[in-house]
């Protein structure tokens, strides 16, 4: 199951898409316990409710780098389709292509959102494994096209937004000349 990325970008996805606040949590809690009759706690249901959480949020991130990169007046692609990996923005022109991971599903190290689920645990150990391996691919293919290749995470653009603009524009060598539209 791949929930983020290009792969799920459909038109009308460009819609506004709300993101999951701790009152749209609480209520599918509640929605949960009174349709069962009891609250279930349990894992596996935690789990399922992280997933949902995950897939609701799908494109947030990538909006919020994008609306960076539009104020800071760097011009992009989304997901072109003839790049390796279909990263979420690129520059053909300028040779520079961004991915945006969700924290859980790409498998950031060290990251409180990237916590493995206690249960089917050598399932998501396997799973989060592959992807973190396929991203790997990705960004040694377009670096060997020449490609300066960049990750944001989602933790970064939730708790750290402001540190994001600057780390892209020096790792991809934005600083100059490069907000001019690609040709
Ligand atoms: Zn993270």
């Amino acid at each position: 199951m791949r929930s983020f990325g290009c792969l799920t970008k459909w038109p009308w996805r460009t819609a506004h898409v709300p993101l999951l606040s701790p009152s749209t949590h609480a209520a599918a809690q509640l929605l949960h316990a009174t349709s069962s009759g009891v609250t279930d706690t349990s894992d596996a249901w935690r789990t399922k409710q992280r997933m949902r959480a995950v897939r609701q949020r799908d494109t947030v991130p990538e909006r919020m780098l994008r609306q960076l990169l539009r104020r800071a007046g760097v011009h992009y692609r989304i997901c072109p389709r003839d790049l390796p990996g279909r990263p979420d923005v690129a520059n053909k022109s300028r040779r520079w292509a961004v991915f945006v991971h969700g924290c859980f599903w790409h498998g950031h190290r060290d990251c409180k959102l990237a916590t493995v689920p206690k249960t089917n645990t050598a399932f998501w150990v396997a799973k989060l494994e592959a992807n973190r391996q396929r991203d790997a691919r990705k960004v040694r293919a377009l670096r060997e096209l020449g490609y300066k290749v960049a990750t944001v995470w989602q933790c970064e653009l939730e708790n750290d937004l402001e540190a994001v603009l600057p780390r892209l524009l020096r790792q991809l060598d934005l600083s100059k000349g490069s907000t001019q539209p690609q040709r």
